[in-house]
């Protein structure tokens, strides 16, 4: 099976959008792009939300049917683990194999010498096509990725193993991800990441990697531009150098689990893989909840009034709300409006306050993240909320569409 050079996450909380998504996807597509949808959800989001990897499936298939969309797609069963893979194994053709909390855990020391003694050539100075100084290998240099590399790798032979067993080779794509950790992976790193995984049999066609910098959830990057521009060049060539060296799949590439929005990394990323010539993968979960509430904010009286409910109801359990996501969340409660103060909010003042305009002078990005993590607050509200978003389906279907194809699909492919 293959994703294709250029493909995009589209995770849905409540699975309702995947015609709106789609329907950007496509309006890319009639440029000329070729992007694949994936429609990716976790199994964080599901317990959450209270829906099943079949939810997800059904989205996807019934917008496909639904817009007469020819091309690929896929269902990602995203962030799983041997412990949660097993009911996905149906819906899914994509797995994301979630091996970060196996980094530095202990493998045996025969296991560690092996893999050492099996780097010998690429010890020394190390040059890879494109990377200006060649990389410093050495034995010590080896121990320390094997120690904290050689466990996650094998965890990802393992879900794999099963994988390949349930489904059968070749039917479904791997992703192996090791982003949700507090460190990043240097491009050093990540060469030793795939000749494990290489070493292993693992096909890994995506992998993402923790990068430089903070990816908060829902709002744009933090960190120094300079240094993530060096970083994600890097392990762009080293995927290059590694594809053909140690035989992984052809199309491998870098997937980058956003958090959604990192407007200021988007041109970065579009000019490293438009000047090698790569491909990207790029998950853009969460959005499309936040454009909901958008959509309900915009289209007034029972939709805005949930839209403040919703607020309301977040503000006061912030502290739980955000206990899951504590990496990834930079809230500065100072900076929350009041209950009081939304509930007097019109449709226009709310929307702009949560929409992700950086520049505009209503943007509030506290705002935006305690109502990004709210979700399971509006799971909570049941058919209350669902049921608004299908009376106001085309308002909030156009918003989320809008979200896609201007604020990230252009962006990010220079359309
Ligand atoms: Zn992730």
């Amino acid at each position: 099976m293959k994703l294709g050079k250029y493909s995009i996450g589209v995770g849905d909380r409540f699975t309702l959008q995947g015609k709106a998504q789609l329907s950007a996807i496509m309006k890319a597509n009639e440029k000329g792009l070729e992007i694949t949808p994936v429609w990716n959800k976790s199994n964080r989001e599901h317990i959450y939300v209270g829906t099943v990897p079949a939810d997800t499936r059904n989205e996807a298939d019934e917008a496909v049917k639904a817009l007469n969309y020819k091309g690929a797609y896929f269902v990602d069963a995203d962030h799983i683990n041997l412990d949660t893979v097993s009911k996905y194994v149906e819906m899914s053709d994509f797995f994301t194999l979630d091996v970060a909390s196996f980094i530095g855990k202990e493998s045996k020391k025969e296991d560690v010498d092996a893999f050492v003694a099996s780097c010998k050539k690429y010890m020394g100075q190390l040059q890879i096509p494109g990377i200006e100084s060649p990389l410093n290998i050495t034995d010590e240099l080896l121990h320390d990725v094997a120690g904290k590399f050689l466990a996650a790798t094998q965890q990802a032979y393992e879900i794999y193993s099963y994988l390949k067993k349930e489904k059968g080779e070749g039917n479904f794509i791997t992703e192996v991800s090791m982003d949700e950790v507090e460190s990043p992976q240097t491009p050093i790193e990540m060469l030793f990441i795939l000749k494990m995984l290489a070493d292993k049999g693992v096909p890994v066609q995506t992998i993402a990697p923790k990068f430089t910098g903070r990816f908060n959830k829902g709002v744009d990057y933090v960190g120094d531009l300079d240094q993530f521009a060096k970083e994600f060049e890097e392990d762009v060539l080293v995927i290059d150098y590694a594809v053909k060296e140690f035989g992984l799949p052809q199309d491998l590439k870098l997937s980058v689990h956003s958090g959604s929005d990192k407007f200021s990394i988007y041109p970065i990323m579009a000019n490293v893989i438009a000047k090698h010539d790569k491909g990207l993968h790029i998950k853009t979960a969460g959005t499309t909840w936040l454009e909901e509430v958008i959509g309900l904010a915009v289209a007034g009286g029972d939709g805005l009034s949930l839209a403040k409910k919703i607020y309301e109801n977040s503000y006061n359990r912030r502290d739980e709300l955000c206990a899951p996501y504590a990496d990834v969340i930079d809230i500065d409660p100072a900076q929350l409006p009041s209950i009081e103060e939304v509930n007097g909010w019109s449709s226009e003042k709310y929307a702009n306050t949560l929409r992700h305009i950086p520049n505009h002078p209503d943007y509030n990005s506290n705002f935006r993240q305690l109502i990004h993590v709210a979700y399971a607050v509006a799971a909570k509200l049941g058919d209350e909320y669902t049921d608004l978003l299908t009376k106001h389906a085309e308002v909030v279907g156009s918003c989320v569409e809008e979200n896609i194809y201007d604020r990230h699909l252009k962006r990010l492919f220079n359309l």
